[in-house]
């Protein structure tokens, strides 16, 4: 099982970012989950350089750029060398903010060339009656990988997020039954992009709304590998629970 915490912008100083790190460690410590933590970017460096705990740390997104006169940007060299080891790439408050499909395929690109494992977002706006978002869903897996090399598209996490269940509560995340159906075609979809059967390996996690109160009955018959985790996770007794819940 594999538990994302992304902060989103939730903690902005480092005494409740070390907190937070610290309570995660404890909870982590009693679970065999894998957990990743995904601190604002400034945090980053302060919290994963020369960490040595089970924990892990990613960057909540990267540039498409590989570094030189581009001012703000973090690369994903410059994510390594503040201690990620994963990359959340195709968020949909970035895509909100202008990555489009062709953008999030360079940011993939960057991520693998350096040896961040990514956690590819995929999800749609809604649920229209003709079941059009299962195509949209379908045109952002193709999008993001067809540029990849087959050997390193093995190396992708995909993350499930339906918009319309993001930032709000358990009760209005995406019901189990439906979530084990969009998991089965995610992998079906990733059994036509991945080599071989590599698929049967492929990680899918699920995001939206996860709270201890959805956690257990989400992951329990869905077929998911794991959650990425928003404002739950920046609440360390929630993101304590979703561990325990989870383990
Ligand atoms: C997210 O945006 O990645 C997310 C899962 O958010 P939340 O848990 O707040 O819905």
């Amino acid at each position: 099982m594999l538990i994302v915490a992304n902060w989103k912008a939730y903690v902005e100083d480092l005494p409740k970012a070390k907190g937070l790190v610290a309570a995660t460690r404890r909870a982590a410590s009693r679970s065999k989950a894998t957990v990743v933590i995904a601190p604002p970017p400034p945090l980053l460096g302060a919290l994963a350089i020369g960490n040595r705990s089970r924990l892990a740390f990613a960057a909540q997104d990267i540039s498409r750029t590989t570094g030189g006169a581009q001012t703000g940007e973090s690369t994903a060299r410059a994510c390594m060398a503040a201690g990620a080891a994963y990359a959340i790439i195709g968020h949909s408050e970035r895509r909100a903010a202008g990555d489009t499909n062709g953008i999030v395929a360079e940011k993939l690109g960057h991520a693998l060339a350096q040896g961040l494992i990514p956690i590819l977002c995929v999800g749609e706006k809604e649920r229209d009656p003709a079941g059009r978002y299962l195509a949209f869903v379908r045109e952002e897996l193709r999008a993001a990988l067809e540029d990849i090399a087959q050997k390193d598209r093995t190396k992708v996490i995909v993350a499930y997020e339906p918009i319309w269940a993001i930032g709000k509560h358990a009760k209005d995340a995406i019901g189990p039954h439906d979530l084990a159906e969009m998991v089965l075609y995610i992998k079906k979809v990733l059994a036509e992009l991945l080599p071989g059967n590599s698929s049967a390996r492929a990680q899918v996690l699920y995001g939206g709304s996860v709270e201890p109160e959805d956690a257990r009955s989400l992951t329990a018959a869905s077929g998911i590998d794991g959650v990425l985790v928003g404002h739950a996770s920046a609440d360390s007794r929630q993101f304590a629970s979703i561990i325990k819940e989870l383990s």
